[in-house]
C-alpha cells in the first residue's frame, strides 16, 4: 500500500541463540502514531533498534517505503537518515554547542549547506523554547532541555519517521511534560509518523492511533489506541494498565 512507511512481517530477532523477538508483524502508515507498550524486558527497545538498522535480524522482512531492508547490513546509514531516533539517555556530544550538535549530521552526512541548516535549526529551537541556548554546551542544560535538543537534532535530518524510546524515563517529573508536549505537537501539527515507547499512559492514550502490547518478545495485542485504553483485550494488558495506575 502506498501510504505504508514501514511494514514488518514475521520478524524474528536473536541475541546469540536466544530469541528476543518472535514473529512480529505490523505496519506503520504515513502520519500514524504507534505506541509500544509492555513490561520491562518485553522487547520494545530491541524492536525499535532493529527498525532503525542498529540491530541485525535473522528472518522476516522489514520494508521501508516499499523496499525490503537487507538484514545483514548493520548500521544501514541511508535508512538511519530517514528514521530519526531519540533514546532515554540524551546522547548529545558534550564538546559541541547546542547549535553544532544540531548541525553536525545534516552538514557532514547529508552535505547540506551550513547556513541553510542553521536557519532551520534556529527555527526548531524557537519551537522547543530553547532559542536562547543555541551557544550553550550540553552540561549547562537540564535533562529536559537536553532531550528537547535531541529531538531537534533528529528533526534537522528531515526524517520520514521518528522513533522515541522512553525519552522521558530519566527526567525529573517537572521536565516530563515539556518533552511530551513537543512530541504531541509533532503529531498534531506536522502529522509526523512515529513509534513511541513510553510509560506515560495518559500521554500514550492521547497520542496513540494504534497500540502494540508486547510481552516476552511477542505482540499480545495490536489494537486501535482508543480501544486499547478503554477495553484491553487480554488479561495481561489489563494488569499492565492497572499496574501503571491507568
Ligand atoms: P524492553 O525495552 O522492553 O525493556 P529490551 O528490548 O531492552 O526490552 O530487552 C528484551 C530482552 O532482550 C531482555 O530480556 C534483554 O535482557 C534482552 N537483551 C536486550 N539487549 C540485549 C543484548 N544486546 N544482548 C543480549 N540480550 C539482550
Ligand atoms: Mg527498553
Amino acid at each position: 500500500m502506498a501510504d505504508e512507511i514501514l511494514k514488518v512481517e514475521h520478524l524474528n530477532k536473536f541475541y546469540g541463540d536466544w530469541q528476543a523477538l518472535h514473529d512480529i508483524s505490523f505496519d506503520l502508515k504515513k502520519g500514524e502514531v504507534v505506541t509500544l507498550l509492555g513490561p520491562s524486558g518485553s522487547g520494545k527497545s530491541t524492536l525499535i533498534r532493529t527498525l532503525n538498522g542498529l540491530e541485525p535480524f535473522k528472518d522476516g522482512t522489514i520494508s521501508f517505503k516499499g523496499q525490503a531492508i537487507d538484514p545483514t547490513i548493520k548500521n544501514w546509514q541511508a535508512l538511519r537518515q530517514e528514521i530519526g531516533m531519540v533514546f532515554q539517555s540524551y546522547d548529545l556530544f558534550p564538546n559541541l554547542t547546542v547549535l553544532d550538535n544540531i548541525l553536525l549530521a545534516p552538514t557532514k552526512v547529508q552535505k547540506r549547506p551550513r547556513e541553510e541548516v542553521k536557519k532551520e535549526a534556529l527555527e526548531l529551537l524557537e519551537r522547543v523554547h530553547l532559542a536562547d541556548q543555541v551557544d550553550s554546551y550540553p552540561r549547562q542544560l537540564s535533562g529536559g532541555q537536553k532531550q528537547r535538543i535531541a529531538i531537534v537534532r533528529a528533526l534537522a535530518m528531515h526524517p520520514e519517521v521518528m522513533l522515541f524510546d522512553e525519552v522521558t524515563a530519566s527526567l525529573d517529573p517537572e521536565m516530563v511534560r515539556g518533552v511530551l508536549e513537543i512530541i504531541k505537537e509533532l503529531s498534531d501539527r506536522d502529522h509526523m509518523t512515529m513509534i513511541i515507547v513510553t510509560h506515560e499512559m495518559n500521554f500514550a492514550a492521547k497520542i496513540a492511533d494504534k497500540v502494540l502490547f508486547l510481552e516476552d518478545g511477542r505482540i499480545l495485542e495490536q489494537t486501535p489506541g482508543k480501544q486499547f485504553f478503554a477495553h484491553p483485550q487480554t488479561e495481561r494488558a489489563q494488569e499492565f494498565l492497572s499496574s501503571m495506575d491507568f
